[in-house]
């Protein structure tokens, strides 16, 4: 068993280096020095044993979906990452399991030079809570509230992959040899952070898919004071959800309903579609439009065959049911 401070030099020895970081971990706070002019932009997201993750969940992969889940929310902002704070809250003070949670922590922080500038260590529950820092230039974030009648909707990669995975596990272990695909993308999401990079100006409210397509759809249009007409079937299906041979309106719930899946969907302007398309192909993920925005309220499903469509569950509340 390690010491509160042994664990925090084992975190401290991995953390990646910044020139903006002028004081990270080690004093009673750190200090840092964001680029002139730029608007400073925080988000934070906790994730607790049993209900953001299995509990068989790897270590490792809860580093990286601590991580990954706050980088999607900036990336969803339209926002460049640049610090972290972390706050583990640990049953026992276990120097390996720390270790392989840095693994996929540390992995996840290098590829988007996230340098980790302090947190805090306790003993309880196991917990993870993480915020997140970026920038973004004046007036160029992706609001919720920034939504026109006459945009259309789009999504990145292939949603309901992740709620699969979660079906799967909770039903029992794996209903198809595709499991280990599947439940890669609901361990190790991708924050699609060069995406939202490379929205602003061209998309206008954009939100990542923590909760569901459907209910995070509702978010913009709430904000924004529309009405989304969303086609069900226009949204991509990975081989691997394919593979798992679902009747299609159990298929579609998890779709539309599924959380954890941490694409991001967005709304543009019709004229802006091709300049998305060169903008996914820049950031390497797939994009594909699927409705549109209208005069109204709430969001509405329809079929290929033009039927009106609702799930068999909306999306995920903490505090309902
Ligand atoms: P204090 O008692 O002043 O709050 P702590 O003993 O909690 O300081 O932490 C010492 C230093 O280690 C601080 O700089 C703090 O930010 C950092 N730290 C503690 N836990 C973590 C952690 N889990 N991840 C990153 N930094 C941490
Ligand atoms: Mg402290």
């Amino acid at each position: 068993m390690a010491g509160e401070f042994d664990l925090i030099d084992r975190i401290r020895a991995r953390v990646v280096a910044r020139d903006d970081v002028v004081l990270g971990i080690g004093d009673d706070a750190a200090l840092l020095q964001p680029p002139a002019g730029m608007q400073l932009v925080v988000a934070m997201d906790t994730l607790n044993t049993g209900i953001h993750f299995p509990h068989d969940t790897a270590p490792a992969d809860i580093g990286w979906k601590a991580l990954a889940v706050n980088l999607s929310d900036l990336a969803a902002m339209g926002a460049t990452p640049a610090w972290c704070t972390l706050s583990l809250s640990l049953p026992e003070p276990d120097a390996a399991w720390v270790d392989a949670f840095l693994d996929g922590f540390d992995a996840l922080a290098r590829q988007h030079a996230v340098a980790l500038v302090g947190g805090d260590t306790t003993r309880g529950p196991l917990s993870v809570c993480v915020t997140v820092f970026g920038f973004v230039s004046p007036g160029r974030a992706l609001r919720r509230d920034a939504t026109s009648v006459g945009d259309e909707i789009w999504v990145s990669g292939t949603p309901g992959d992740a709620a699969e995975a979660l079906a799967q596990w909770s039903a029992g272990g794996a209903r198809d040899p595709a499991l280990r695909a599947l439940r890669a993308r609901l361990d190790r999401p991708t924050p699609r952070v060069a995406l939202g990079l490379r929205l602003p100006g061209l998309a206008h409210a954009t939100i990542d898919i923590s909760d569901g397509l459907l209910a995070d759809l509702a978010h913009v249009c709430r904000a924004s004071g529309v009405r989304a007409e969303l086609d069900i079937d226009a949204v991509p299906v990975s081989d691997a959800l394919r593979a798992a041979g679902l009747e299609p309106d159990t298929r579609r719930t998890l779709q539309a309903s599924g959380g954890d899946d941490y694409e991001l969907c967005f709304t543009a302007p019709v004229g802006a579609r091709d300049a998305i398309v060169a903008a996914a192909l820049e950031a390497d993920v797939s994009v594909t439009r699927i409705g549109r925005i209208v005069k109204g309220q709430g969001v509405v499903a329809t079929t290929a065959d033009g039927e009106l469509w609702a799930p068999v569950r909306a999306g995920w509340d903490h505090f309902s049911g």
